[in-house]
């Protein structure tokens, strides 16, 4: 027989299209690998940037063509409802979703610039909210200046960035970074010319504008003793490490407060220690490591193991667990990414990053669905997570899906890679194989284990194809990828929708995107597929509200 219908068909769970060419009737476009796919909406595409950025650029796409795109997709949302926009910034950026707060600076600079009259003095509003850090400040600064001048508007919103603080938080920020990526705070509080609201505020605008030492006249307060640390510290860098360590506890110093030269002693290590922030504990856990401050056994490890162990304070800090996953596997490795020296790992801070990844993320109740966690492991997955070294797609997404297999005990595992149950498509061979990685191994073996695995060509079919195959009963699929897929006979919606008919299953769809291309394979037309940002903190959240 000469089925007509493979071509031919006005009910859509009937049609067989191959992914090299659109599936008729439907609105998908070319993606960038060949395959067609649907456009995802600016909306969508929005929250795409604000959690994956575009740093690196895609495999596909390079970093200023995918810049470019995705800014346009920013614009036409401030265009069509600015204030909504800004709302979306401030809910990515304050719940600590995405990894780098630099897409939402961006986005807000944008909409600061390009926004009309409400969306700006929103934009502005939310500045403080958005911009938490003296560096934040300063990004936004920067990209700010492309989108519009200084102006009142701006004037007052970062005068208010300085003026609003607590004073002993506004003494921290002046005094933590100086200066960064080309912005100081001389030229920011220059610039927008606040006017001092107290004596404390008064000294320390002056102390920094000056870049001198605090004046003699100023008044008593843990603010200004934090500044006469500093000054007594840099007026001799090479003082006794005790003395030093002694100030440093004394006034709460960062590291980045300390002069260089005494960042070689373990004793004022110690000292940063206790008061250390989250985040700056996980990115400094190789220099203690090295100076002999965390140790095997160690009052330093035990301490470090227990912060790590609290979910409520990981999260209030905003410590996003590709942070973590990413800090584990320096760690871990005992030397640094750019030879930046090397540690003996300690067991036991390694064994707390591990955990601290899952509990990054806000808890899960499980759904108890079948799931089947399909990673794609092509080539395309191989770039990195946006600014992030040493860390790919494929990598990280296999982390994502550790974290939803922790929480629902009826999950496997698949990658489509070379070899296992084959498709052949132009040539091309694509397979599907069972996965044996689990939440109880450590992450970073479970990376290295992915990180190994073999290439292939990418039919994001394939998960479903084999399903209705090989009887498996599955209720959620949930397929990590790119959307870059084009070797298969069957788009994977239609694949998904003969999988239902076929096993009489109302199974749904979940797609994890991992690159801020426009591109899904989820059938926006379908309440059964669902397009779910991939490294959002929040997806293992959306994943399991989707699958009830
Ligand atoms: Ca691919």
């Amino acid at each position: 027989m000469m089925d007509f219908t493979r071509y031919v068909a006005t009910r859509l769970r009937a049609l067989v299209t191959p992914q090299s060419e659109p599936i008729p009737g439907s609105a998908q476009v070319p993606n960038s690998a060949g395959g067609f796919a649907w456009a995802l909406d600016n909306w969508s595409r929005l929250d795409r940037f604000l959690v994956l950025g575009t740093e690196g650029g895609t495999y596909y796409v390079r970093e200023r063509e995918l810049t470019v795109q995705n800014a346009g997709s920013v614009a036409e949302c401030i265009a069509e409802d600015g204030p909504r926009v800004v709302r979306r910034i401030v809910e990515v950026s304050t719940g600590g979703r995405a990894p780098k707060n630099d897409p939402a600076l961006f986005a807000l600079a944008m909409a600061a610039g390009l926004g009309d009259e409400a969306t700006r003095s929103a934009a502005l509003a939310a500045l403080p909210g958005v911009a938490r850090t003296g560096t934040h400040l300063f990004h936004w600064l920067r990209y700010v200046g492309a989108f519009r001048g200084w102006g009142r508007g701006v004037r007052r919103a970062v005068a208010a960035w300085y003026t609003a603080r607590p004073e002993r938080d506004l003494a921290y920020q002046l005094l933590k970074y100086p200066q960064r990526d080309g912005w100081s705070h001389r030229d920011a509080l220059r610039l927008a010319h606040p006017r001092p609201r107290n004596e404390v505020q008064r000294a320390l605008f002056a102390r920094t504008v000056a870049r001198g030492p605090l004046g003699e006249a100023a008044a008593d307060s843990p603010a200004l003793d934090l500044a006469r640390a500093v000054d007594v510290l840099y007026a001799d860098p090479e003082m006794d490490p005790a003395r030093a360590a002694a100030l440093v506890r004394d006034a709460r110093l960062t590291r980045e407060m300390v002069p260089t030269p005494l960042l070689r002693h373990a004793v004022v290590w110690e000292a940063l220690l206790q008061e250390m922030p989250l985040t700056a504990l996980v990115r400094s856990l190789a220099t203690l490591t090295r100076v002999g401050v965390l140790a095997p056994g160690s009052d330093a490890a035990r301490s470090v193991a227990a912060r790590l162990a609290d979910g409520e304070a990981l999260r209030r800090a905003r410590v996003h667990p590709v942070q973590v996953l990413s800090a584990l596997r320096t760690y871990a490795a005992g030397h640094g990414v750019r030879g930046r020296g090397s540690w003996t790992p300690v067991a036991q801070v390694v064994d707390a990053l591990d955990a601290a990844f899952y509990l990054a993320f806000r808890a899960v109740e499980p759904t108890r669905k079948r799931m089947m966690l399909a990673l794609d492991v092509s080539a395309s997955m191989m770039t990195n997570v946006s600014g992030l070294e040493g860390l790919s797609c494929r990598e990280a997404s296999a982390a994502m899906a550790l974290v939803t297999a922790a929480t629902e005990p009826r999950h496997f595992f698949t990658a489509f890679t070379e070899g296992g149950y084959r498709s052949v498509h132009h040539g091309v061979t694509s397979g599907l194989v069972p996965l044996s990685i689990s939440p109880r191994q450590r992450l970073d073996d479970v990376v290295r284990q992915v990180g190994t695995l073999p290439f292939g060509g990418t039919d994001c079919a394939l998960p479903m194809i084999e399903a209705e195959k090989r009887r498996w009963a599955v209720d959620l699929f949930v397929v990590y990828t790119d959307s870059e897929t084009w070797a298969g006979d069957v788009h994977p919606a239609q694949a998904l929708r003969r999988y239902r008919e076929r096993t009489g299953i109302p199974a749904k769809l979940a797609v994890v995107a991992m690159a801020s291309n426009g591109f899904t394979i989820a059938d926006p037309e379908d309440a059964g597929m669902l397009d779910v940002v991939g490294f959002d903190a929040s997806a293992p959240q959306l994943i399991a509200d989707f699958a009830r």
